[in-house]
């Protein structure tokens, strides 16, 4: 075998396909489970970037890399210099803890994003042990056999054994976006490197068509890893917020250290000693810079994303977590988001009879029982060949094991083999009589597929699609076991049973054949396009999803408007909307060709109105979304296949189907829904407002009480009162006091009126009017408070107790609001006082912390303070929650806004 920095060097291109596997040490089965973790120990592991993410060593040294701890560090000196061991110490020990806190917790943030990007992790089907197996794409091996398939994303580069007009992307490599063709084969050596069509290349997507290939080379030895000749850091996106936030805390901190020189200048003038001040300007300027908002936030939103996770949403891109917030419109697929994809046959229409077929799911159990009266009887001809089409036209697979029985593929598919088996078809032994000589696979566009097999004399084609389509490729119909032609007056009937099936909102597919000569070898869509012989109509249920339909409801109650879109016939369509409450009697649906005449206004204006589309292509998809974002909208999109990448790339939140959605659709995403279920689309806009308004809570925290701090010692100072704190005690009020409490208020439970909002205004920051209100009218009642009860204390008692007094005042002040930030206009009592776990346990750590600062003998030393008796206790804490109570009473008379009119109660 070659070494693996050698493997480019090899012409893979040009050898012999039993030579690439000879050296690849595989056989056309692939490699043994046993093999593959040989070569995984050899090769490594198949990826790209050195994904190990942030060094914890690097991580700790970003902590220190602060202006914070820059100050910190230079006022631990000065009072070494002077002999202030205690300062110093303290002041050291405040730099380790702040240092250990922010690496935990961005630590944690880290861990949480590292778990959920291996959830989104690509993935490739490949053989081993000779059986089919869906691996993660980082354990391909040289060796490996990829199978291909339409909406793939190529996971390593590998030789092409077997094609079925397989083309592939390539623009990820080369820019040109053209789909290359590719087919086995040898090429020349001399090939160049975009011209060797025999090969496949890591990265490059798979646009139509199969294949078959053997791994040669993976991670870093591909073509496109030697192009990255540097490691390349994974892209860590900030989200809109996180970089406003760390513009403010720039703002903040500049403005502090101006603040801090100012009242330097000023307790100088006014006689205070240097060194007090210069420590106390100090901690002002800490109390200014919002040192723990970076890393609350990171984590914040790493908790949010992984609560969003086990709800079965996967974050791709961070930033999407805010825009969830203030999406206006869903435009969701229909089937096996709002529906699920469960199909099963329950009407069929065969020369000029219609059938009912009994029995549920994808057991082969029912009677087929034609409507007229007739009695059951033997299958006619034309039933037969309607079956025969669906059995052979077919890549589904129906299963039978202790589970009971499933379907592997398209439930379309598998529904119709159902019914076969159902009629008494032996479906395996049908394919070996006619294997498939060529395919022409299902497209969203094309809404058909063909198949060829050899027949007596003749090669016969099979075709199965959407009614309106196959008929117009019919010349002829089966009736009373006769083919006849299909007349204007027999294409009317057989419109009419399809808008009757329709209606019942039943998914209908048509089923045609055409012989052609024995020694047809190609098919080509001229020939599955024409002269066709119609056989018959299959009608298939596919029951709504029960939690789809109470999303729908939650997400109009939430002022986000649903858009069905899908490829299904418009009456079938808006039977299902109606179903499922989201066209609420409209009963009609714009269907693919109305959307081409349409201008992007009107369709905007349609898809508010109606909010139904039909048979539309993923081109349609995109002129919708473009229709809707131009009026303003944002707008989540879902897709699955290859081609919704642009519509998916372009949606404000483009929504991938973890389960049937391609690789493509899925790297393409913002989203990814595990269990593809409209519902998780709806749940994941609430995560996302909720991840939103803890973001707010952390910051108006922060802000409110390190402003409230920085009134306090302001107007200590121009009011010419001696200091009211000491440094030490503002570094505690600070790190201790809001630590304390910032991570549990970002992880407040959801409220009730989550969903009773109207999405958030794009864009609109937290530094809203309603929080400069809160600024404004909050911090200066801890001003006063604080300062109040210092200058009474000074009156009736000493200097150290004041200090003491105004020190857990302020404190105190800080628990109080910790409890009014848990909702921005809900009243605390509504929401519970009890229901955030987390902060009553933060607030209780600091009441400890607090009653030993005051009350033991190192905390005594330390700040030193002396006991507080309970009469100090009775007025410290009235004082304290009349922050609590007048933001209550604000939220009343609705200064910071209020729900919407129409909501008013639980
Ligand atoms: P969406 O998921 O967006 O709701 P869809 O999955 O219902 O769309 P398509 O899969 O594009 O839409 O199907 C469109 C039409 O093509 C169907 O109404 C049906 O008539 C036909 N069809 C669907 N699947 C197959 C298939 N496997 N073979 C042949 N015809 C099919």
């Amino acid at each position: 075998m070659p070494d693996d920095r050698e493997s480019q060097k090899i012409p893979w291109h040009a050898l012999s396909e039993e030579e690439v596997l000879r050296r690849v040490g595989a056989d056309q089965n692939g490699l043994t489970e046993e093999q593959a973790r040989e070569h995984l120990d050899k090769y490594g592991e198949n990826i790209l970037e050195e994904e190990n993410g942030i060094s914890p060593v690097r991580m700790m040294l970003k902590q220190l890399r602060s202006p914070l701890i820059y100050l910190l560090v230079g006022a631990a000196f000065i009072s070494l210099l002077i002999e202030h061991y205690i300062d110093a110490s303290v002041i050291a020990g405040v730099v380790v803890l702040n240092t250990i806190m922010g690496f935990v917790q961005e630590w944690r943030a880290e861990r949480a994003l590292a778990a959920l990007r291996q959830m989104a992790a690509p993935r490739a089907m490949v053989l081993r042990d000779g059986q089919e197996r869906l691996i993660a794409a980082s354990l391909v091996v040289p060796g490996d056999i990829l199978l291909l398939e339409t909406g793939d994303r190529v996971a390593a580069d590998a030789r092409l054994l077997k094609s079925d007009d397989l083309e592939v992307d390539e623009s990820a490599l080369t820019g040109e976006s053209q789909p290359v063709f590719k087919q086995p084969g040898r090429h020349p050596e001399s090939q160049a490197l975009i011209d060797r069509t025999n090969m496949v290349w890591t990265s490059t997507s798979v646009t139509a068509g199969r294949g078959r290939a053997v791994v040669v080379a993976t991670g870093m030895d591909t073509v496109i890893g030697e192009i990255a000749t540097e490691v390349r850091q994974t892209e860590r996106e900030e989200t809109p917020l996180q970089r406003r936030m760390g513009r403010l805390g720039t703002i903040l901190g500049i403005g502090g250290i101006l603040l801090a020189s100012g009242l330097f200048g000023l307790g100088i003038l006014q006689g205070y000693e240097i060194i007090e001040m210069v420590l106390f300007s100090v901690a002002v300027a800490v109390s200014a810079i919002p040192e723990g908002l970076p890393a609350v936030i990171s984590v914040t939103l790493a908790l949010g994303v992984q609560r969003m996770a086990r709800r079965n949403a996967i974050i791709r891109r961070l930033p999407a977590v805010e825009t969830l917030g203030s999406t206006t419109v869903i435009c969701s697929d229909k089937t096996g988001t709002i529906t699920k994809n469960e199909m099963t046959i329950t009407r069929m229409w065969v020369g000029r009879r219609t059938y009912t077929v009994t029995g549920q799911g994808y057991e082969p159990e029912g009677e087929i029982y034609p409507e007229d009266g007739a009695l059951p009887h033997e299958l006619s001809d034309e039933l037969r060949t309607l079956l025969t089409i669906g059995s052979l036209a077919n890549n589904a697979r129906l299963i039978h094991n202790e589970k009971g029985w499933w379907i592997e593929g398209d439930p379309t598919e598998g529904a119709i083999l159902v019914v076969a088996r159902k009629a008494g078809f032996n479906i395996d032994q049908l394919k070996r009589q006619q294997p498939r000589k060529a395919e022409i696979p299902f497209t969203s566009e094309q809404k058909y597929m063909a198949t060829m097999h050899p027949a007596p004399d003749r090669s016969v084609v099979y075709v199965k699609g959407a009614p309106e389509r196959v008929i117009d490729f019919c010349t002829h119909m089966l009736e009373d076991g006769k083919r006849v032609e299909l007349d204007e007056s027999r294409r009317q009937i057989i419109k009419e049973v399809n808008t009757s099936f329709a209606r019942q909102a039943l998914r209908v597919v048509a089923g045609a054949y055409r012989d052609l000569p024995a020694d047809t070898e190609k098919l080509d869509r001229s020939l599955a396009q024409s002269e066709l012989t119609f056989a018959g109509l299959w009608g298939m249920v596919d029951p709504p999803r029960p939690e789809a339909i109470k999303a729908i409801n939650d997400a109009r109650g939430a002022g986000i408007h649903v858009v069905m879109i899908t490829g299904d016939h418009a009456v079938t369509a808006s039977a299902i909307a109606e179903k499922v409450g989201i066209s609420r009697g409209a009963g009609q649906a714009i269907s693919g060709s109305q959307i081409e005449e349409m201008s992007k206004e009107e369709l905007a204006d349609q898809a508010m109105t109606v909010g139904v589309f039909a048979r539309v292509s993923p081109a349609h998809k995109l002129k919708i979304l473009e229709a809707l974002k131009e009026k303003g909208h944002i707008v989540a999109m879902t897709g699955d296949g290859v081609n919704d990448a642009p519509a998916l790339k372009g949606a404000d939140i483009g929504v991938a189907m973890g389960k049937t959605g391609t690789e493509v659709a899925k790297e393409a995403a913002d989203m990814i829904l595990t269990d593809d279920n409209f519902a998780t689309i709806v749940n994941a806009i609430e995560e996302g407002r909720v991840i939103f308004s803890n973001l707010y809570r952390v910051v108006a925290y922060l802000i409110t009480t390190n402003i409230g701090e920085v009134f306090t010692l302001t107007a200590a100072l121009m009011l010419g009162m001696p200091l009211p704190l000491t440094a030490i005690m503002i570094l505690w009020v600070n790190l201790v006091t809001d630590g304390a409490c910032t991570v549990p208020l970002g992880v407040e439970p959801k409220h009730w009126d989550v969903l009773k909002q109207p999405p958030r205004a794009p864009g609109s920051g937290i530094l809203d009017r309603f929080l400069v209100r809160r600024l404004l009218l909050l911090s200066p009642v801890m001003a006063v408070g604080t300062l109040g009860l210092f200058a009474y204390e000074l009156q009736i008692g000493s200097f150290q107790h004041a200090q003491t007094v105004a020190f857990t005042t302020l404190v105190s002040f800080e628990w109080f609001r910790a409890l009014s930030a848990r909702s921005s206009y809900l009243s605390l009592f509504s929401i519970g006082i009890l229901s955030n776990r987390w902060l009553i346990a933060g607030i209780s750590g600091a009441i400890l912390l607090q009653l030993g600062a005051v009350y033991s003998g190192p905390g005594q030393v330390i700040f030193s303070t002396v006991p507080l008796s309970l009469t100090d206790w009775a007025l410290i804490i009235p004082v304290a929650s009349s922050i609590l109570i007048f933001d209550e009473i604000l939220k009343r008379l609705g200064v910071y806004g209020r729900l919407p009119v129409s909501v008013t109660k639980r």
